[in-house]
């Protein structure tokens, strides 16, 4: 069955990004979430245009980080489809950068209320991922960054097998349990084809040990982006819904995410 979404270059998905990256882990809470934001604000700020999808659906935290969580619903527009007649799209929540660059986010943060839980089985989360994609006005993308929810199921199998991943980055960090976790994670996008594009160690460093990503990726004969080291200010930037200065204002983690956005 052919990936279609993102291969219909001006087509009326209106979504042409030459490059969708999603971005996994096994495990929850490994930071990557923060790392999908720091690809996508790295590659802004290199110039490229950038959409980002958050695809955790049970817990969105895109909007939180970047202080646009109490945006409400994305506001529409219309486009005429091939049949002459109108449809209507979903404007993607612009995201202002210090550099003056903007990025659109899609998430269900924007739909669902805060404070309540999206009490969804599978079918539902699937369906709300692929509107992000399939019914949002991106427009003409260099990048699409999709923050997908932690671990090998419903929603990375929908993206996978629907979407033309350009490929994927496995976030995790150093312990051996969220290093397990990743190489499932690796081993999914290998059986569903899908290049992986490398693994990204996040919160390398005293609390968790470091170098850890290296060893596995390195017996799996895949590239180590990055290792990012565990900075108070990552965590306070999120917090305060000011991430979107991680790469001038993010201490010790901005460099190496600068780099990993580089070597993807
Ligand atoms: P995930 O998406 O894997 O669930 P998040 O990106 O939401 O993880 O990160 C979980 C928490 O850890 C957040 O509070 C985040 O700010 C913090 N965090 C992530 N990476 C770092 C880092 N390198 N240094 C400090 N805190 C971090």
């Amino acid at each position: 069955k052919p990936r279609v979404i993102g291969r219909n270059a001006g087509g009326r998905l209106g979504l042409t990004a030459k490059n969708i990256i999603a971005v996994g882990s096994g495990k929850g809470g490994v930071g990557k979430s923060t790392v999908a934001a720091g690809l996508a604000i790295a590659f802004a700020e290199a110039g490229a245009k950038v959409g980002l999808v958050d695809a955790d659906i049970h817990g969105p935290s895109l909007p939180h980080l970047f202080g646009v969580s109490k945006n409400g619903p994305p506001e529409m527009t219309e486009r005429r489809g091939p049949d002459g007649k109108t449809v209507p799209r979903l404007v993607p929540v612009p995201v202002s950068l210090p550099g003056g660059q903007s990025l659109g986010l899609m998430s269900a943060a924007f739909v669902i209320p805060e404070r309540t839980a999206a009490v969804l089985r599978g079918p539902m989360t699937q369906k709300y991922v692929l509107s992000f994609l399939q019914q949002a006005e991106w427009g003409e993308l260099d990048y699409l960054v999709i923050d997908l929810p932690p671990g090998t199921g419903d929603v990375a199998l929908t993206l996978a097998q629907n979407a033309a991943l350009g490929g994927a980055v496995v976030v995790c960090t150093p312990q051996k349990v969220a290093l397990l976790d990743a190489v499932k994670a690796v081993s999914m996008y290998r059986q569903l084809e899908i290049p992986v594009l490398g693994m990204v160690e996040n919160m390398s460093g005293d609390l968790f040990g470091r170098g850890g990503a290296r060893t596995e990726a390195e017996s799996l004969g895949v590239p180590t982006l990055g290792e990012i080291p565990a900075d108070g200010k990552v965590r306070e930037l999120g917090d305060a819904g000011t991430f979107a200065g991680v790469l001038s204002e993010g201490g010790s983690a901005a460099d190496p995410l600068r780099v990993a956005a580089g070597k993807t």
